[in-house]
């Protein structure tokens, strides 16, 4: 198994995605929501709440989400039978892509 793959992220502020794993300088606070400097401690400068720094956009300092799009697999799908009807009418034929 390659556990060293990157995590590919995307940001919804700005649409920006890569696994370059988020800003290095600064912290997304899902707390307060504001864009913070990268804080030694997981505790928000802005409002004082713990546990709360995520990663940030690199481009814009956004929240930088795990982009799980990218996971074709869905086990869970084939696992729940009346779900899979939806599936089946989502697949994507070859037209070109
Ligand atoms: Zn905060
Ligand atoms: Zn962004």
């Amino acid at each position: 198994m390659d556990d060293k793959a990157p995590e590919k992220r995307y940001c919804d502020d700005c649409g920006h995605a890569g696994t370059d794993g988020g800003s290095t300088e600064e912290s997304y606070c899902g707390g307060c929501g504001r864009t913070v400097p990268y804080p030694e401690e997981d505790l928000c400068p802005a409002c004082g709440e713990t546990n709360c720094m995520l990663i940030a956009c690199p481009e814009c300092g956004g929240e930088y989400m795990l982009d799980e799009s990218d996971d074709i697999e869905t086990p869970n799908a084939a696992l729940t039978g009346a779900e899979g009807v939806r599936v089946e009418g989502t697949v994507i034929r070859g037209d070109g892509k």
